[in-house]
């Protein structure tokens, strides 16, 4: 079996490692944390992510390289092309890395995005604003996450304060028209190092301070709106000549249009329902897009919903998993609890998820809604 490096060593690398290793891979992480989620199922190497003399080590030890994040330093993903076989290339990283890049190559793959302006200055803000009408979203072009590095101007005053903000951490910016968007949805796309390509079922998804909460499949839209999105996912997988997983975030606005919000050239938060619910799932399609094994059969076997356990979920949620559960029976829904293995139980940090296989997502819903994980936002989507 061939080792595959991974830079980067949490969940994503963790569940990589557990698909992978089951195909028979070996698997080492690159991470700056001593016992992270990865490292617990495989092998490790400690370091910071541009440190150069780790990644040289991380291309010795493995046949293999693929990463858990986008935002792999440039000089290390050239050197690692250069010592190791990295089949995703760098070109995807550049582009995802920037959101002005990305929404580039995404209208160039034709999709929308929502309408945007660069922003250089306090003075171009104002301008933007006045064109794309408020609310409208600033955010920093590169390293966010999780909402952070993202300010909604609802007003003409907070134009100075959001532009002092974001323009303090150097990095560039752009505004977004704000789309009243009636559906989050994503869809995981993946291409082969073959050029195969085969897209998983759409997911929508539910967010709660700008954390994922819920992913529910299928995403209960119309037929022709799952087609469009899966065919979206397909022209921009095939547009960027990606190798691997794109994960394609989609808002659906009341009138069935579609607009890209951001993409992730990785496995994705979203696609974790795939675990027990797809025949293949995103992890193993991974493994095998880089591998350049052919890509695994996507389709649902059970209808599901995706719940995160931040911190403040773990212990209700073990609890009601480690007791016989007669409402999961009543429901007929089978609840698989899967943890990241991370120490501290912070609030808000992402510990783990469950997947509530169900005859049908209201099933799902009302048994995730007895767990001390349902959020008072969540009585909206039943
Ligand atoms: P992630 O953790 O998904 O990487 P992120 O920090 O990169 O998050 P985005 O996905 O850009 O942030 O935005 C977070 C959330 O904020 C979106 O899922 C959506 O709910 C809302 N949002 C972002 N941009 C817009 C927009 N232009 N119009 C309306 N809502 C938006
Ligand atoms: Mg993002
Ligand atoms: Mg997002």
């Amino acid at each position: 079996g061939a080792t595959v490096g991974v830079l980067g060593g949490g969940q994503l690398g963790r569940m990589l490692a557990l698909a992978g290793s089951a195909m028979g891979y070996r698997f080492v992480a690159l991470d700056p944390a001593e016992d992270g989620p990865a490292a617990q199922v495989g092998g490790s190497i400690t370091a910071a992510y541009d440190d150069r003399a780790a990644a040289r080590e991380l291309a010795e030890r493995c046949d293999v390289i693929t990463y858990e994040f986008e935002n792999v330093d440039a000089g290390v993903a050239a050197m690692l092309m250069e010592q190791s076989y990295v089949p995703q290339g760098s070109e995807l990283l550049y582009t995802t890395q920037h959101r002005l890049r990305e929404k580039r190559a995404v209208e160039a793959a034709g999709a929308r995005v929502a309408p945007y302006a660069e922003i250089r200055s306090e003075d171009e803000l104002r301008e933007a604003t006045a064109r794309l009408g408020l609310p409208a979203v600033l955010k920093t072009a590169t390293g966010g996450y999780d909402g952070k590095g993202q300010w909604v101007i609802r007003s003409e005053e907070e134009i100075p304060a959001a532009y002092a903000e974001l323009s303090r951490t150097g990095a560039d910016l752009v505004l977004e028209q704000f789309i009243r968007f009636a559906k989050e949805l994503s869809v995981i796309a993946a291409r082969s190092s073959l050029g195969e390509v085969r897209v998983f079922p759409p997911a929508e998804n539910v967010h709660v301070d700008n954390i994922l909460h819920l992913s529910i499949v299928p995403a209960r839209v119309a037929p022709e709106v799952l087609a469009e999105a899966e065919r979206l996912a397909l022209r921009i997988v095939e547009g960027l000549g990606a190798v691997g997983l794109v994960a394609v975030e989609l808002f659906l606005t009341e009138d069935g249009g579609l607009y890209v919000n951001e993409l992730a050239p990785r496995p994705h938060n979203s696609g974790h329902y795939t675990m027990e619910a797809c025949r293949t799932s995103q992890f193993e399609q991974h493994v095998r897009a880089v591998c350049g094994l052919p890509l695994g059969d996507p389709s649902l076997l059970s209808p599901v919903v995706m719940v995160n356990l931040l911190g403040q979920h773990v212990e209700p949620a073990v609890a009601r998993l480690s007791a016989p559960d007669g409402e999961a029976e009543r429901l007929g829904v089978a609840p698989k609890l899967h943890l990241y293995g991370k120490a501290e139980a912070k609030p808000g940090r992402k510990m783990g998820h469950v997947n509530v296989l169900a005859p049908d997502a209201d099933a799902a819903l009302a048994w995730i809604q007895g767990t001390g994980i349902w959020q008072a936002e969540n009585d909206a989507i039943r």
